[in-house]
């Protein structure tokens, strides 16, 4: 009865409370989570443990950092990394010398490096297929074992229906492998959809305040868990006990946090597309956008990127050097309002073939809107539009 109780609790709920924590006055009634800095626990007797041997293997506050990931996106478990990149590495420990996976064409530039430069090298093949619009089935060999996407997919925004992908991959007997960044398990949770594994950077919307690396994995399946387990101990790149503590901290505001940084980002969407020297602005929250009803069936949001396009390169350029409180900078979903330019930052290390074909254009820029007042957003890009046009 409490069980079904507590399954039935809402997203937001689920930020602040671990269910299995409830009730309980452990810690002498620590409302944060207690940092265990810890290296090693002592035994208390010959074959025996209180539960934690050594911190590489698992921390009491690292525990309780991925058992909330792992209701928050329905999984069995989560794992937490000292970054995203390391969560996604230790992920390509699943595969051998000969796997072929099917990825998808737009990625976060990181993991296109990393499957081309670490993995490739390792022996995996790759087909880069974009998956939102093309027949991924056809791509399916005898050595393929999974497909990894990323939807909407960064920075161009193309949305994947999952479920339909998930057919396909369980037809297959393949492993389909979601990184939901950039929508976070408030928006969207791809385990449900038919997902086997779930990809976050926690560097993102989870943490949520520009100021800590974190990665995830999180799956529903008992095999993976038990294989992530054995990996993430004997590679040793779980997250440190402090950091655990941030990103818990962070993950207790998510919903007001996206709430507001989606409110911020359509104002801002429907402000751009009004202007005339930008030529497009890609956000999923519009009607015209190709991947907006599949969004409308997955996912409870359309978040808070958006990416435009320039009608000339020196305004892209110029509008990068004038913001003032909105900044220029990498990363995103943090409370701060950023804008990144993909061609020389987040994808510089795309092949330029795979950047054109996907629309990444030195006239192209990408925003992470922030949860500011959207009048104070809105005043400043009034203002460097208005510098940039010459005005
Ligand atoms: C940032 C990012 C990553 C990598 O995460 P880090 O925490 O920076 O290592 C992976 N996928 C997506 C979609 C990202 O935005």
């Amino acid at each position: 009865m409490r069980q079904e109780i507590y399954m039935a609790r809402e997203i937001e709920t689920k930020c602040i409370h671990l269910e299995e924590a409830e009730g309980a006055l452990n810690h002498f009634g620590a409302m944060a989570y207690p940092i265990y800095q810890s290296a090693t626990y002592a035994h208390p007797g010959v074959g025996q443990s209180t539960g934690y041997d050594y911190s590489r293997l698992q921390n009491p506050t690292r525990e309780h950092l991925e058992k909330t990931v792992a209701s928050l996106e329905n999984g069995i478990d989560a794992l937490a990394f000292s970054s995203g990149m390391a969560a996604i590495t230790l992920m390509m420990e699943l595969f051998k010398p000969g796997d072929h996976l099917i990825v998808d064409a737009d990625l976060y530039g990181g993991s296109i490096r990393l499957f081309n430069h670490v993995s490739e090298k390792n022996g995996i093949e790759f087909s880069s297929v974009d998956c939102h619009k093309e027949n991924v089935a056809a791509y399916i060999r005898e050595n393929t074992k999974a497909v990894y996407i990323e939807t909407p997919t960064n920075p161009m925004m193309n949305v994947t229906d999952i479920k339909a992908l998930a057919e396909i991959t369980k037809k297959h007997n393949i492993l389909l492998i979601v990184d939901n960044t950039f929508l976070s398990p408030y928006f969207q949770n791809p385990l449900n959809l038919g997902a086997d594994i779930v990809v976050h950077s926690g560097t993102k919307y989870l943490g949520g305040h520009n100021d800590t690396l974190a990665g995830f994995l999180v799956t529903n399946r008992e095999d993976i868990s038990e294989r992530f387990r054995f990996l993430i101990k004997t590679t040793g790149a779980g997250l440190a006990p402090f950091d655990c503590f941030l990103i818990q901290r962070g993950i207790k505001t998510l919903g007001v946090r996206m709430d507001r940084a989606q409110e911020n980002a359509i104002e801002i969407a429907k402000w751009l597309k009004e202007q005339d020297i930008v030529k497009k602005v890609v956000y999923p929250g519009f009607k015209e956008h190709p991947g907006y009803e599949i969004m409308k069936k997955q996912a409870r949001g359309f978040g808070a990127m958006l990416t435009f396009e320039l009608t000339k390169k020196e305004y892209a350029i110029n509008i990068l050097e004038k913001v003032r409180m909105i900044k220029y900078a990498e990363s995103l979903g943090g409370v701060e309002t950023l804008i990144t330019y993909p061609m020389t930052q987040t994808h510089a290390d795309v092949p330029e073939h795979i950047r054109k074909q996907n629309g990444i254009t030195d006239c192209v820029l990408r925003m992470s809107v922030g949860i500011e007042n959207v009048k104070d957003l809105l005043n400043e890009l009034e203002e460097v539009f208005a510098e940039v046009r010459g005005e």
